[in-house]
C-alpha cells in the first residue's frame, strides 16, 4: 500500500504530476477537484451542492468532501493506494484522512510539496483559463483561491512537516524535470 499526497498552490502542476506518476508507479490517482468537476458535469446531487462553492473558488464543506474521499478509496481500484491531488486541504480533512487511515491499518509515505512562487502561478492559471476554459480559473476566483490555500492548505505542510513526511520538489521547472525530481523522492522511499 503507498499513499502519496500531493500538495501545492492552484496551478502548482499537481494534476499534471499526478497522472504522470499513476503511469510510473501503478497507483490509482485521485483528484478531489476532478471528482466534484465530475459530479457537476453530470448534474448529480453532490455536484449541485458543491458548485456554489467551486464558482467562488471556496472550498466545498469538509464533511461533504471527506465522505466523497471515503467512499472513493473504498473502491476495489485502490486496494495499492492512491496518489491524492487536492485532498486533504484543511487541517479537519488532513485529520479525518488519519483516522481513515488509521482505521484500514495503513499510513501516509510521503507529501511531496510541489512549490511555485506566486506571480508565477497567477501567471499560469489565467493561461489556464484560455487552453481549458475551467470555470474557475477567473482573475476573481484565482485571488480568493490563493488565499485559502496560504490560510487552510499550507498549514497541513506543518502538519506533515511534523511527522516528517515532507519533501520538496521545485515545481518552476519544466514539466520533465518536476517529473524527473518527483519520481527520483517517491522511489527513495522504497
Ligand atoms: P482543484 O481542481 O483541486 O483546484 O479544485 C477545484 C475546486 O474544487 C476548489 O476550488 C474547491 O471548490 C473544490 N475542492 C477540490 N478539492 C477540495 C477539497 N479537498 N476540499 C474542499 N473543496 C475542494
Amino acid at each position: 500500500m503507498t499513499y502519496l499526497i500531493l500538495v501545492g498552490a492552484p496551478g502548482a502542476g499537481k494534476g499534471t504530476q499526478a497522472r504522470l506518476l499513476v503511469q510510473e508507479l501503478g497507483l490509482v490517482h485521485i483528484s478531489t477537484g476532478d471528482l466534484f468537476r465530475y459530479n457537476l458535469k453530470n448534474k448529480t446531487a453532490l455536484g449541485i451542492e458543491a458548485r456554489t462553492y467551486m464558482d467562488k473558488g471556496e472550498l466545498v464543506p469538509d464533511a461533504v468532501t471527506v465522505a466523497m474521499v471515503r467512499d472513493r478509496l473504498s473502491q476495489p481500484d485502490c486496494e495499492k493506494g492512491a496518489i491524492l491531488d487536492g485532498f486533504p486541504r484543511t487541517p479537519v480533512q488532513a485529520d479525518a484522512l488519519t483516522a481513515m487511515l488509521d482505521e484500514w491499518g495503513v499510513k501516509i509515505d510521503m507529501v511531496p510539496h510541489i512549490y511555485v512562487e506566486t506571480g508565477i502561478l497567477v501567471e499560469r492559471l489565467l493561461k489556464r483559463a484560455i487552453t481549458e476554459g475551467r470555470a474557475d480559473d477567473n482573475e476573481e476566483t484565482i485571488k480568493t483561491r490563493m488565499r485559502i490555500y496560504k490560510e487552510q492548505t499550507q498549514p497541513l505542510l506543518d502538519y506533515y512537516g511534523e511527522r516528517g513526511l515532507v519533501v520538496k520538489i521545485n515545481g518552476d521547472q519544466s514539466v520533465e524535470d518536476v517529473q524527473k525530481e518527483l519520481i527520483a523522492a517517491v522511489k527513495s522511499i522504497f
